[in-house]
């Protein structure tokens, strides 16, 4: 049967080896840290650095496609795996999402709304950059962030010496804050032939910048919620994606205005574990495959709730709950701000 690689071994790559076993297919995970989650569950494990040219090499010489449940793969190490093995989805995709400079760029590009954005890269830009959008604004790393770290909030001028201090160097991003009522994001997917299907948007809850949970329906008009899905096939469109996309989105009176795009699946969308016939796991799995997405149709409200850190003293009494489903990503060690699992929470209507 073919072999799907795949780059990184948290949690993402454990639930796409699940689904890729479902449909057939067997995975080999790449991953330089031990123990993988996602290594108790694929057929094959290589643990090496990305600096590694000979493991990436017979990595690749097993697998018929290479496909990755993070975005930061180094580029020399994509360069070597391009020419041996198809990665989906495709470096345009990966190289505008590891930067969000480069991504707030392609997204206005577009003709989208993003919050408005300056790059700095010294206290002169920073001057500049806030004189021109203004407080409160948020300095970002352009790279590598997740989990809202490398990120300094500017309330007022004075704040920008201790913001551009917290880069600690790093090429950063200025953006204005977006005054939204709240967030929500698109699940989208489109395959190798062109075809295009969202799942329905989530409304996503963050405590210190780690998602705490997603609910579906989200809050939207349809005039909203048809927004959300035409903007997310537009992105995916225009980069000939091909696999599962996360695009997150501030609700605002002024309409939608898009965050951050993650290509590949999200943990906004885990809901669909529980809420559709056809899962972003397996939707993915098939896109990379090149067979036809499955529907995704949503068929149950649901919220999804994020298991972090000691949030796992509390899986005795989720068990006890008769319409809760469990995921747990078996992590030996509970840390705080580690996501350890997810419930799915069935939302039955009342009677
Ligand atoms: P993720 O874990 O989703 O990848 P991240 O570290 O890449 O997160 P962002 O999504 O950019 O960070 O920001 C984290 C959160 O901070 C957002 O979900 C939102 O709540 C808030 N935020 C980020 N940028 C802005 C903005 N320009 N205006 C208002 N709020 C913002
Ligand atoms: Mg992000
Ligand atoms: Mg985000």
């Amino acid at each position: 049967g073919a072999v799907i690689g795949i780059l990184g071994g948290g949690q993402l790559g454990r639930m796409l080896s699940i689904a890729a076993s479902r449909l057939g297919f067997s995975t080999h995970i790449f991953e330089p840290g031990a123990n993988p989650p996602a290594g108790q569950v694929a057929a094959q494990v290589t643990t090496a650095s990305y600096d590694d040219a000979a493991a990436l090499t017979a990595f690749a010489e097993t697998v018929d496609v290479i496909t990755y449940e993070f975005e930061n793969i180094p580029t020399a190490a994509l360069d070597l795996l391009e020419p041996l093995r198809p990665i989906r989805p495709g470096r345009r995709a990966l190289k505008i999402s590891q930067d969000r400079l480069v991504e707030k760029a392609f997204l206005s590009d577009l003709g989208l709304k993003t919050a408005p954005f300056a790059a700095v890269d010294d206290a002169v830009d920073l001057t500049e950059a806030l004189a021109e959008i203004g407080a409160p604004a948020i300095l970002k790393t352009r790279r590598f962030g997740y989990d809202g770290k490398g990120q300094a909030r500017i309330m007022a001028p004075e704040d920008s010496a201790q913001a551009l201090a917290d880069m600690a160097g790093a090429p950063a991003i200025l953006e204005g804050f977006v005054t939204f009522s709240h967030e929500v994001s698109v699940i989208a997917a489109r395959g190798a032939d062109g075809s295009v299907a969202c799942f329905d948007p989530g409304e996503n809850v963050h405590n210190d910048g780690i998602l705490h949970s997603t609910t579906v329906p989200a809050r939207l008009s349809p005039s909203q919620r048809s927004d959300a899905v035409l903007l997310a096939a537009n992105i995916l469109n225009a980069l000939h994606y091909v696999g599962v996309m996360g695009v997150e989105l501030f609700v605002t009176p002024a309409g939608l205005v898009v965050n951050e795009i993650a290509p590949r699946v999200h943990n906004s969308g885990h809901w669909t574990q529980t809420g559709c016939a056809v899962d972003q796991f397996e939707q993915h799995i098939r896109a990379v495959a090149g067979w036809p997405l499955g529907d995704g149709q949503r068929h149950a409200d649901v919220v999804m709730e994020n298991l972090i850190g000691a949030d796992m003293d509390r899986l005795p009494d989720l068990a006890r709950e008769s319409d809760t489903a469990i995921h747990l990503y078996g992590k030996a060690e509970v840390k705080p701000g580690r996501k350890m699992g997810h419930v799915n929470r069935v939302i039955r209507p009342p009677r």
